[in-house]
């Protein structure tokens, strides 16, 4: 059987973790670390010690490759977890899963958080009722977010609704399916946080 090389797995399969980066494959048994959880490469079967900074570091990589953040993004959110009261590591989680398109994704509006990223770019989302076509855009507790009036009878969200019906909403977010909108209800605590990463690594890398 052909072995499955798309490159968004190949990270998945760099980081021994599920990132949920492909969409609707993601949640079946093609999915490739399902299949097949090692590295890719010639070698990836055999498994490397890592140091201590690479520890930390496939950590931070985990968490920017399942959120689709850039470097520089990335080191900008630890900057305000870092200025937050509270724990770092939590701040920063929290930032990550308040971001727009994350919400869009979580909302069952996309089948991938790159698929969320696009149609938020794309106009579809209103936030308290005004447009936001920034992906980045940081949600707060209370704000509504939801399709905007023009793309509520596009066929497309009725498919991609279909084919995440199966997907939790999570419980810091009420989400109105008939409505296509969602109230944030407070921000996210960490047990509401699917993330697979030690977040505390990551700001000991950040920390040096
Ligand atoms: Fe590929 Fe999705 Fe599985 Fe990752 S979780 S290996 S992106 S199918």
């Amino acid at each position: 059987m052909a072995r499955y090389t798309d490159a968004s797995c190949r990270l998945c399969r760099r980081e021994g973790e599920k990132l949920f980066l492909k969409g609707t494959r993601c949640y079946t048994d093609k999915c490739a670390v399902a299949r097949r959880n090692q590295a890719p490469g010639q070698h990836g079967a055999k498994k490397k010690k890592l140091s201590e900074y690479g520890v930390q570091l496939r950590e931070k990589q985990k968490a920017k490759q399942f959120y689709g953040v850039l470097e520089s993004q990335f080191r900008k959110y630890f900057e305000m977890a870092s200025n937050k009261k509270g724990i770092t590591g939590e701040n920063l989680l929290q930032i990550l899963e308040t971001r727009l398109d994350n919400i869009v994704y979580r909302m069952g509006l996309a089948t991938s958080r790159s698929e969320a990223r696009q149609i938020v770019r794309h106009g579809h989302i209103v936030v308290n009722g005004k447009k936001v076509n920034i992906p980045s855009y940081l949600v707060e507790k209370e704000d509504v977010v939801s399709l905007a009036e023009s793309s509520m009878n596009d066929e497309k969200f009725k498919v991609i609704m279909e084919q995440t019906s199966g997907r939790t909403v999570p419980a810091w977010i009420d989400f109105n399916a008939e409505q296509k909108k969602a109230t944030v209800l407070e921000l996210p605590k960490r047990e509401d946080i699917d993330l697979p990463v030690q977040e505390h690594l990551i700001v000991e890398l950040y920390s040096k």
